[in-house]
């Protein structure tokens, strides 16, 4: 029996999945897997858990599992699920890389969907749950379309053991086809529950014009005018990616301003730092089009958890009403008018942030102000904040692109789907009719996609072709995937691990069919084991695995880790400010490139180029104990180096499982490696980098001038470059391996290292 508080009861009633609850509880009594879809806010998340708990799911020997495609939907569910219980974080509790609560008393567990497939590797029937739910399987991340193809065959093998669990596969849209209509999948097509939400209609606004430059200046200016003229209710913002979000934080805050008590100002007055100092980052780069955007603010995004695409459809459309607000040809509200007499509470909302930073949207706004929360696109499904009225959406949505045959990656801003869009005005009609204004016109809505792709079809997929190997399905063509990832990309993963080891060559036969197909089905070695044991990508696997040379391993360790968080430094590359701020900027830029100097050390480490300025920063700033002050002066991003340091403790962890014998533990106090383990850890480097060798074009190939300090690559037609802050852009030797390409405003070799040649 769960004993609830009153007011809790009360808000759950008002729920529309509340109706559904005997329709959902004896689909999934009589079916092995269910599909359940139903609008953001319909109560999926937080209410089918406290079903199936009161059902007595969790009571026997099983638990409730619950996957998230992201890290912050996993931690604030679960609490949001044990407060609305009344139970503790021991029973209702979540998991997710780094961290968790679960306990032995945990009943309900929340985790990312990396972590679920991590377990699959442990006990291939998750014996210890009763019943698994795939919540936002619309957002198709590629964890999600594989858990669901992996559970697809796990909970058949359960009933036949005579130990059943159960599937639920929750998803906000409509467009669930490729899970009920994929027989490869699911041979008999699971039941379809549908919400119906109480959604009130919402008037879509289209900008006659679209903005194809300064769009965060329209959103602002959007926003303002809407704070201005228009009835309370809270005004949610959709931009891209967490350098707009600070920005257009900042600048509303000051248009805006409101002083919060004292109670809050301590962290109040932190936020308004960082979201000026974003601001100015991203004012000054109004050129910035839609193609071409800053790195930076995507670095800290761990491999696993991004702010990517979703999808969904609903949507109340007319265009243009008495509320319309086109701003036409004027220039605007200025932002250097503040008016404090209409107090706006901004809020920003992305992945990354903290969760208690994070947990302020859920309250309600101090009286008398108006709430604004200005987010990516995590606010589109996973989480749904109260009281939203207007919607503001610029209609893009930040991603990652690679080149299928080359590799090369590159982040750029995109049109979002029409789907997409759909759920993002949505958001303004939870608890009374609302308003979407949409910063574009209905014609280049109309070129939109329909739906996002699925993520596997967009990206490489080695690291999963790895653990599905791992897990020892060989042939991974035949894996019922609710999207399968093109053959090129499943060709490219298998020689990929091929040449790295992690796969055992077939044996030679006589046609080339038969090659090609064997190709496709080798079995894993040992050492892929190993590596698929490591959380990071099989090039950097591969480096882990054969760092137990010469002491190097917590070299080994660190350099990974670095590698796998990228973007370690403050960008300070700007356009010209105020005097005051570019002589600022100069002294900071100056110092960042005085410290990269130090710690790329000299003669024989110099050769390790770019990693050992990694080796040398993280280095320093573990002796220094990893302040927010330290990274700040040298020009380290802090949120990078405490990524790196976690990573660092996992990664420690899981090299003493696999090999006892290395006895590791995190050193914060790690001498610089000598000459002789430098030597050895470019071989290392070499060994799992090897696909991504680059030869100097010599002087006598110089044909085109456009190939002047150019790199050949194998896959590549053009020349790939060297960047000036890189330890190797002096030297420029012969042979070096790269880490990735990534195409700025050149294609620019990213970790670069010096090959040894004898
Ligand atoms: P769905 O999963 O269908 O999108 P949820 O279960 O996430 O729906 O949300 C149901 C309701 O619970 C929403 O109206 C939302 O506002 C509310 N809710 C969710 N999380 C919180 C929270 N942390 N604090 C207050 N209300 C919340
Ligand atoms: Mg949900």
């Amino acid at each position: 029996p769960v004993d609830r508080l009153p007011e809790i009861q009360e808000a759950r009633l008002k729920l529309p999945i509340l109706a559904e609850e005997q329709v959902v509880m004896e689909a999934v009594r009589e079916n092995p897997c269910t599909v359940l879809c139903g609008e953001t806010g319909s109560g999926k998340t937080t209410q089918v858990p406290q079903f199936l708990y009161e059902a007595g799911y969790a009571s026997g020997d099983g638990i409730i599992g619950i996957t998230e495609p992201r890290r912050v939907a996993a931690v604030s569910m679960s609490q949001r699920v044990a407060k609305e219980m009344n139970l503790s974080s021991r029973v209702v509790s979540y998991q997710i890389r780094y961290e968790g609560n679960v306990s032995n008393e945990t009943k309900i567990k929340f985790m990312t969907d990396g972590v679920l497939l991590k377990e699959i590797q442990k006990d291939f029937l998750l014996q210890k749950y009763s019943v698994i739910i795939i919540d936002e399987a619309h957002e198709r991340s590629v964890y999600t379309d594989i858990l669901i193809g992996l559970l697809s065959r796990i909970v058949p093998l359960r009933n036949k053991k005579g130990h059943p669990m159960k599937l639920l596969v929750m998803s906000a849209t409509l467009r669930i086809e490729d899970f009920t209509e994929n027989r490869k999948l699911f041979p008999v097509p699971p039941p379809v529950i549908k919400v119906e939400s109480r959604q009130f209609p919402v008037t879509v606004h289209f900008n006659k014009r679209t903005p194809m430059e300064d769009y965060a200046g329209e959103v602002f200016r959007k926003t303002c005018k809407i704070h201005r003229m228009l009835p309370p209710g809270g005004i949610l913002v959709f931009l891209t990616g967490q350098a707009e979000v600070h920005s257009v934080c900042w600048r509303l805050r000051k248009a805006f301003p409101f002083r919060p008590n004292c109670t809050e100002t301590g962290k109040e007055d932190q936020d308004t730092s960082e979201d000026r100092r974003s601001f100015k980052k991203t004012k000054q780069k109004k050129t910035v089009s839609l193609p071409r955007i800053d790195l930076d603010n995507y670095s800290a995004l761990p491999v696993d958890e991004g702010d990517e695409d979703r999808q969904a459809g609903i949507g109340d459309e007319e265009e243009g009403s008495d509320l319309d607000l086109e701003l036409g040809d004027e220039p605007g509200v200025s932002e250097e008018k503040s008016d404090p007499s209409l107090p706006l509470y901004v809020l920003p909302l992305y992945s990354l942030l903290p969760p208690e930073q994070q947990a302020k949207v859920f309250r309600p706004p101090p009286a008398g102000t108006r709430l604004c929360v200005v987010a990516t696109n995590v606010a589109e499904t996973s989480l749904t904040i109260p009281g939203i009225k207007y919607v503001v959406d610029c209609g893009r949505v930040k991603k990652r692109f690679y080149d299928r045959v080359t590799g090369v990656s590159s982040f750029k801003v995109d049109w979002t789907s029409q789907a997409s869009a759909n759920q993002r005005a949505g958001r303004a009609g939870r608890t009374e009719p609302g308003h979407c204004y949409r910063l574009y016109s209905s014609a280049v809505f109309g070129d939109f996609k329909e739906f996002s792709e699925a993520e596997i079809t967009r990206r490489p997929v080695d690291d999963l072709v790895l653990q599905m190997k791992d897990l020892n399905i060989e042939k991974v063509v035949n894996f019922p995937f609710p999207t399968p990832p093109s053959s090129e990309a499943l060709v490219s993963a298998e020689n990929l691990l091929l040449s790295l080891g992690a796969l055992e060559e077939p044996p030679p036969s006589g046609r080339l069919k038969d090659m090609e197909r064997a190709r496709l089905s080798c079995p894993i070695t040992s050492l892929g084991r190993v590596m698929a044991s490591f959380p990071v990508a099989p090039r950097y696997a591969k480096i882990l695995a054969l760092g137990n040379q010469q002491d190097c391993l917590p070299y080994v360790i660190t350099l990974v880790a670095a590698m796998t968080v990228r973007e370690i430094f403050q960008e300070l590359d700007r356009p010209a400010g105020s005097e005051e701020e570019n002589s600022r900027l100069a002294q900071r830029r100056a110092r960042q490139a005085q410290m990269k100097r130090l710690w790329a050390g000299q003669g024989a480490s110099l050769q390790l180029g770019d990693l050992m300025v990694m080796l040398g920063a993280v280095g320093a700033s573990e002796f220094a104990g990893c302040t927010p002050k330290f990274c700040e002066e040298n020009g380290l991003r802090y949120k990078a180096m405490i990524e790196i340091r976690r990573l660092r403790g996992q990664l420690t962890t899981t090299v003493n499982a696999v090999c006892p014998k290395a006895g590791l533990f995190l050193d914060n106090k790690m001498a610089p490696p000598t000459e002789s383990q430098v030597r050895c850890l470019r071989q290392i480097v070499l060994a799992g980098l090897g696909d991504h060798l680059a030869r100097r074009v010599q002087a006598e190939d110089l044909l085109d001038p456009k190939w002047r300090n150019g790199y050949k690559t194998p896959l590549l037609d053009d020349p790939v470059f060297i960047h000036p802050s890189s330890p190797l852009f002096k030297i420029l030797p012969e042979f070096v391996v790269y880490q990735e390409v990534m195409e700025t405003s050149k294609m620019y070799m990213r970790g670069v290292s010096a090959v040894e040649q004898d």
